[in-house]
């Protein structure tokens, strides 16, 4: 019985090693262990064993039993397994497992802010114009009216590279580049990053975004600064919105105005946000003074033109009603989710 029962465990071992597939371990199972397998026929013959053989006997068989079994199972995982591999290799993709969930980003609020006001001046027929971070003194003050000693400097407190390189300050030398090079009419924004020597507080930051405007040409007048940005101010806050105009110094405009819309929270009543004004300013503007002109070498005489520049982190909070511009650079992802 003992020689009977190794013989089958070492043909069912040898036989495994020929296995291609699962079927094949189903066939083995049920010829070996199956109701009329051998295993269990050899079961069967334990009654006609005599007492005394019959308790080896069984337990012999038993445990042969389980160990053929277990045969089995180790090959039948070992084909599973070869055979997803198979199935791998020539899908190139697992297509039983389950997907992965994206985590889709969105956009900055500055970007999102930068991106409407430049299709608002897209759609008016203004052209987008781009300048160096690094600017040369000569194109951040004086072609802009703006000497050494002028007063409008102790505004903006400049990084220096050296005596005549500086972070610019504003986009404003963008305006002085474009109109060296071209001759009107011209009708450009400009969009980029400023730096100043400013602390951070809720609504300084020593980099931040402008956005200006330059329109050129014979017969620009006031009247046309006015409906370009009430069209502006309409589009970017609302049709609700009132716009005013208020009388102002810049050096590079004269003459010059301040613009404010009517208080977003408010609605003109007065309020904490407005300083019981009613009103919020959003930008500078103004025409461009004859002094700017004779610089790039335009004819005072000949064209007149209108330019704005704002912030665009100024334009973002009362946008989205944030109260601290400092929220813009944290890169808090709870803040940043929202937009
Ligand atoms: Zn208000």
């Amino acid at each position: 019985m003992e020689n009977k029962i190794k013989g089958v465990k070492k043909e069912i071992v040898s036989k495994l090693n020929l296995v291609k597939d699962l079927k094949d371990i189903e066939k083995l199972r049920v010829e070996y262990l199956g109701r009329k397998g051998i295993v269990t026929l050899l079961l069967r013959k334990l009654g006609s064993f005599s007492a005394e053989e019959r308790p080896k006997a069984g337990q012999l068989l038993n445990q042969s039993k389980r160990e053929i079994e277990e045969l089995l199972k180790i090959k039948e995982i070992e084909i599973e397994k070869l055979e997803k591999e198979k199935r791998l290799q020539g899908e190139g993709i697992d297509l039983t497992l389950p997907g992965r969930k994206l985590d889709r980003g969105t956009a900055h609020p500055i970007n999102l802010v930068l991106k409407e006001i430049e299709e608002i001046f897209l759609s008016l027929g203004f052209k987008i114009e781009e300048g160096p971070e690094v600017e040369l003194d000569y194109y951040n003050f004086e072609a802009l009216n703006i000497p050494k000693d002028h007063p409008a400097r102790d505004d903006q407190d400049s990084f220096y590279i050296n005596k005549e390189i500086l972070l610019r300050t504003h986009t404003s030398p963008v305006e002085i580049r474009v109109m060296e090079k071209q001759q009107p009419p011209i009708r450009m924004i400009t969009i980029g990053r400023c730096y100043r020597r400013d602390a951070a507080d809720s609504t300084h930051a020593p980099m931040f975004h402008q956005i200006e405007g330059l329109a050129v040409d014979k017969d620009i007048t006031f009247g046309d600064l006015k409906g370009v940005l009430t069209v502006f101010v309409h589009r970017i806050f609302g049709k609700d919105r009132k716009v005013r105009f208020r009388p102002a110094y810049f050096p590079f405009t004269e003459p010059s105005a301040e613009v404010d819309v009517s208080c977003l929270l408010c609605h003109g009543r007065g309020c904490r946000a407005c300083g019981y004004t009613g009103w919020l300013e959003i930008m500078g503007s103004g025409e461009t003074d004859p002094a700017v002109f004779k610089m790039v070498g335009y004819d005072p005489e000949k064209y007149s033109s209108f330019a704005f520049g704002m912030g665009a982190e100024r334009i973002a909070m009362l946008k989205y009603g944030i109260n601290d511009i400092r929220l813009f650079f944290e890169n808090d992802l709870r803040f940043l989710k929202q937009f």
